[in-house]
C-alpha cells in the first residue's frame, strides 16, 4: 500500500499569488522550515526566471551542504524543451523538476487559441521530457494543468506517454478548484490505475473545497495502487482563492475519521513545527492567519459559551480533536512594548551589534561584524521589513549564502 507525500509548493504557487510575494531569503527560509516539518519535496521556484537563478543555485548548495536535508528541491517550468534548456543553463545545479502543460480543451482552444492540437500537447510535453531526462534530471513529474476539466481519456494518454519517457509522476491540476470530493477520488483512482505513476494532488479553493479534495484524491491514488503526493502551501496562500493549506492537510491525514487508519503519511512530518511555519508565512507574506483557521488560528484552541468552557475545563477531549501542544503552540512569546532597536537597510554597526547580542550572536572582529551588517541591510532593502530572529542566525551563519540569495543582476543576459 502507497503513502502520502507533501509537496509544498508556496515558493511557487505562492508566490505567484496577485499582490503577494517573498524575498529569495523568506523563500529560502520557507524551504529550511519545510526540511524541519519533515517535507518530502518544496517546490522551490521557477529555473527560468532569471532573479530566480542565485537563489535557487544558493538553495541546491544547501541542499549539497546537508543544511536542506532530506527535502527535495524541485523547480516547476512549463513543458517545452527549449524552457527546460535554459532552466539547465540558468540553474545547472538543479535535480528534480516539474514541467507543466494546459490539457483541457478549454485551454487548448481558449489560450493556445487553436494553434495547438491535443497531439501537439503531447509532442511538446514529450520533447520536453526528453530534454530533462538528457540534462540527467533526477526526477521528472509533469503536470496537467486544467486536468480536471480534461477528459480522462486524454489525461491517461498524457501520463503514459510521459511515463514512457522516462517521468515518474503525473500531477492532477484542479487549477479552477472545480472538482468535489467524489469527483476527483475516481478520476485520481482511474489515473493510478491506468499510468501507474504516482499522482500528484493539486487544488484549489475556488468552491472552499481544497483541503477535502486532496485528502480524497489522495485516497483514490492509493486505492489505484499508487503513491499519492500532495500539494500544500503555507497558510493556504495561493493563487486565488488559494491552495491547500499545509497544516490542515497533516491534520485531515492525521485526525479525520478512519483515515490515518488506512491512508498513511509517507514521511515522518513533525507537527510541532506547524505553528512557526505558520506564524513566519503569516509575517512574510503580510496576511494574518484568520482567526478560524484549523490548528493556528487564534480562536482554534478557544472556548467562551458556557457548555464548551465547562467541557474542555473538564476533559478537554470533549471539545477538541487534538491539543495546541502537539502544533507547537502554547510557549510565551516576548513582545517589546517599551524602547526597541531595530536594525535594517540603513542601520549601523552600533544598533546592528546590539540586536544580534540580544539573540546571542558575536563576532570575531569588527570586519565580519561589518560584513554582517551589510548582508542584513540588503535582506532588510529585498523584504522591506525587521528581518525576525532565524533570518539574521541564517545570515550570520552561512554569510556566503545569503550573499548569493541578494545578488540581482538585472539585464546581465551572460
Ligand atoms: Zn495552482
Amino acid at each position: 500500500m502507497g503513502g502520502i507525500h507533501i509537496i509544498d509548493v508556496t515558493n511557487r504557487d505562492g508566490v505567484q499569488t496577485a499582490k503577494l510575494g517573498l524575498s529569495k531569503l523568506e523563500k529560502t527560509m520557507m524551504n529550511l522550515y519545510l526540511n524541519d516539518m519533515g517535507v518530502f519535496q518544496s517546490e522551490f521556484g521557477f529555473p527560468t526566471t532569471r532573479h530566480e537563478k542565485n537563489y535557487l543555485q544558493a538553495n541546491l548548495e544547501l541542499a549539497e551542504m546537508g543544511v536542506l536535508r532530506p527535502i527535495r528541491l524541485a523547480g516547476w517550468l512549463r513543458a517545452v524543451a527549449a524552457d527546460v534548456e535554459l532552466a539547465f543553463k540558468l540553474v545547472p545545479g538543479l535535480k528534480h523538476v516539474n514541467l507543466s502543460i494546459s490539457t483541457s480543451d478549454q485551454m487548448i482552444q481558449g489560450k493556445f487559441l487553436g494553434k495547438k492540437t491535443r497531439e501537439n500537447i503531447l509532442e511538446t510535453m514529450v520533447e520536453a521530457v526528453d530534454a530533462a531526462r538528457a540534462h540527467n534530471a533526477e526526477s521528472i513529474a509533469v503536470n496537467a494543468e486544467d486536468a480536471s476539466r480534461t477528459d480522462l481519456e486524454f489525461l491517461v494518454r498524457f501520463g503514459l506517454a510521459a511515463k514512457e519517457r522516462g517521468a515518474v509522476r503525473m500531477r492532477y491540476c484542479d487549477t479552477l478548484g472545480y472538482d468535489n470530493p467524489f469527483t476527483i477520488y475516481d478520476t485520481a483512482k482511474a489515473l493510478a490505475q491506468n499510468t501507474g505513476l504516482g499522482i500528484e494532488i493539486h487544488c484549489h479553493g475556488d468552491l472552499g473545497m481544497a483541503v477535502a479534495n486532496s485528502i480524497a484524491g489522495a485516497k483514490g491514488a492509493i486505492d489505484g495502487g499508487q503513491d499519492a503526493y500532495i500539494n500544500t502551501t503555507v497558510n493556504g496562500i495561493g493563487e486565488r482563492a488559494g491552495n491547500a493549506d499545509l497544516v490542515a492537510v497533516i491534520l485531515a491525514i492525521a485526525k479525520s475519521k478512519g483515515f490515518a487508519d488506512k491512508y498513511e503519511l509517507a514521511e515522518q512530518i513533525d507537527l510541532s513545527k506547524s505553528w512557526r511555519i505558520a506564524k513566519f508565512a503569516s509575517y512574510a507574506f503580510g496576511v494574518p492567519i484568520p482567526i478560524n483557521q484549523p490548528g493556528v488560528g487564534a480562536n482554534a484552541f478557544a472556548h467562551a459559551s458556557g457548555i464548551h468552557a465547562d467541557g474542555v475545563l473538564k476533559d478537554t477531549s470533549n471539545y477538541e480533536l487534538y491539543d495546541y501542544l502537539e502544533l507547537g503552540r502554547g510557549e510565551s512569546e516576548m513582545v517589546e512594548t517599551g524602547r526597541e532597536i531595530c536594525t535594517g537597510e540603513y542601520g549601523g554597526i552600533s544598533g546592528f551589534t546590539h540586536v544580534m547580542g540580544q539573540i546571542s550572536v558575536s563576532f570575531a572582529d569588527p570586519r565580519e561584524a561589518h560584513e554582517i551588517l551589510e548582508l542584513v541591510r540588503y535582506a532588510n532593502v529585498e523584504s522591506q521589513k525587521p528581518l525576525v530572529e532565524e533570518e539574521l542566525l541564517f545570515i550570520a551563519r552561512h554569510p556566503e549564502i545569503a550573499r548569493k540569495l541578494l545578488t540581482l543582476t538585472p539585464l546581465d543576459h551572460t
